[in-house]
């Protein structure tokens, strides 16, 4: 029996959007759980989708669970001072109080700046390690977009990944974490760590683990460390795609390996980076504009049974994107493309003024466009609002599912043929049960454009006659070149075989 400190803190950090995440933000109920203190924990993270929902489901019951913080941020602006400050004061304060533990679990991301810190990670692992000791196991979990740096490899014992983009095995990672911390309370902390990190950066929209080549990398990654978890020379072994919108040092793909015999770690760490490299080629696929995108919806939607998928990729909110940007809906609208739904808008201001009008009124308003995005701005124009919602729902499918969210007051919104799924908080077009919500049965629609990268195609591909992504001005730049980095490391690539960062 070990008593294990269990906890989390996540944040993917786009340094490229306006303004900061703050406090409030990690403590709201939104697209995920609010943060939870101590038990609030064990009534929130159950069968929530979260790493530490697997890790709790995983561990053995014979050890004693000691319930930190956890809270998630999502994706966006740079974590303020503040709120790093609290949360990490929070997690590592109940911490030192419940000592002595014997190990640590941490469900974390891997990509958070804060306006203080670079490595968001690497320094609340620093403090949780000065509380614990030298002698204490840390294990981590990590989003598969996490930008590993050495630090953070360092100062840890394990680090499990996720295996999926759409991320719907986050559990599973929580549960390999779980597996990983117990071989260690038996056999000991692994002696050997390597690192490597992949000369550039992967765009969002290519690092889909439905489709080559990073399906195979992650199959290599799993066969890597696969193994009797008693004898095994290889504790753990992660490929981590990156998250390029983090303006960070050490931003982009890692091979991250932990275990108990130098060579197998160091070989099993070159060999995964050698897989990756060789396939640099080979992450690519075709990216269209607002205008062409539509229009070719319009024409595949003719003869089509499903629905014509058009990802919004560039104001993903799971990649930082504001959620409320509208030059896919302009497309829409100036291309008459009569029966198609675009969501999620987020706009309180206009979800607020449908619910004052009623359903079935007209509202003269100026809609999204208003977070300072680049080549963007307000669609303005007459609505009819269509049907209102509270935004409380249940999610049902692969990615979202099991959890129930709160999108604050929720209005479909009408203007010519297009419906616009507006709502009063950010969050990402994972679940068809946003659009039920608003009695809108997605399978039904002609054209879906949703504001989502990868994600969506684990509740949207199954349904989709087709699927393109367009590249409408948003948040989040889908062509990493178009960053004004200024912290990366010079020599990376910005793309696949493309130009090296000078610095
Ligand atoms: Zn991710």
């Amino acid at each position: 029996m070990a008593r294990i400190a269990v906890g989390g803190f996540m944040h993917e950090t786009n340094c490229f959007v306006p303004g900061v995440t703050d406090f409030e933000y990690f403590a709201e109920h939104r697209d995920r759980p609010p943060l939870c203190r101590g038990d609030e924990i064990f009534d929130w993270l159950p069968n929530a989708g979260m790493a530490l929902s697997g890790f709790l489901d995983a561990v053995d019951d014979e050890h004693e669970l000691v319930p930190l913080i956890w809270t998630s941020g999502g994706a966006g602006a740079l974590v303020s001072r503040d709120a790093f400050e609290r949360c990490s004061a929070e997690l590592v304060g109940a911490l030192s109080q419940r000592m002595p533990v014997d190990a640590v679990y941490l469900d974390l991301h891997g990509a958070c700046t804060s306006e203080e810190f670079e490595d968001g990670e690497s320094e609340l692992l620093r403090r949780v390690r000065s509380a614990v000791g030298n002698d204490i196991p840390i294990v981590v979990s990590h989003d598969y977009h996490a930008n590993v740096t050495p630090e953070t490899a360092e100062l840890c014992d394990a680090l499990c990944g996720y295996h999926t983009y759409p991320h719907i095995d986050r559990p599973g990672a929580g549960a390999r974490a779980a597996k990983a911390l117990e071989t260690i309370l038996r056999r000991g902390r692994p002696t050997f760590k390597a690192i490597r990190k992949i000369p550039f950066l992967i765009p969002l929209t290519f690092q889909c683990t439905m489709i080559e080549p990073s399906q195979s990398i992650v199959m290599a990654s799993k066969a890597g460390e696969a193994g009797d978890v008693s004898t095994s020379d290889v504790l753990t072994l992660a490929y981590l795609a990156g998250f390029p919108p983090s303006d960070q040092y050490w931003c982009g793909p890692s091979v991250v390996c932990h275990g108990y015999d130098h060579d197998a770690v160091e070989m099993a760490a070159d060999r995964l980076e050698k897989l990756i490299e060789a396939h640099e080629a080979d992450f690519a696929g075709v990216e269209l504009t607002p205008d062409e995108a539509v229009r070719e919806a319009m024409q595949l939607a003719k003869g089509a049974s499903k629905p014509v998928v058009i990802a919004d990729t560039q104001d993903n909110p799971g990649a930082g994107g504001t959620c409320d940007t509208t030059g896919l809906l302009a497309a829409l609208v100036e291309n008459d493309a009569v029966g198609a739904v675009i969501g999620i808008m987020c706009d309180p201001d206009a979800a607020a003024r449908a619910h004052e009008a009623g359903e079935n009124a007209e509202i003269e308003i100026d809609l999204g466009g208003k977070s300072g995005i680049d080549g963007d701005a307000p669609y303005s124009g007459k609505f009819t609002v269509a049907k209102l919602g509270n935004g409380k729902f249940h999610c049902t499918g692969p990615y979202q599912g099991g959890r129930d969210m709160d999108l604050g007051p929720m209005a479909l919104l009408r203007i010519g043929g297009v419906s616009i799924v507006t709502a009063s908080k950010r969050a990402q077009a994972g679940d068809q049960e946003m659009f039920r919500h608003l009695n809108i049965e997605p399978s039904q629609q002609k054209i879906l454009a949703l504001k989502s990268s990868v994600h969506f195609r684990a509740h949207f591909q199954p349904i989709a006659e087709e699927v393109l992504v367009a590249l409408a001005p948003g948040g989040h730049i889908s062509d990493p070149r178009r960053y004004a980095y200024k912290k990366l490391r010079p020599g990376i690539r910005l793309t696949p075989l493309g130009p090296e960062w000078a610095g």
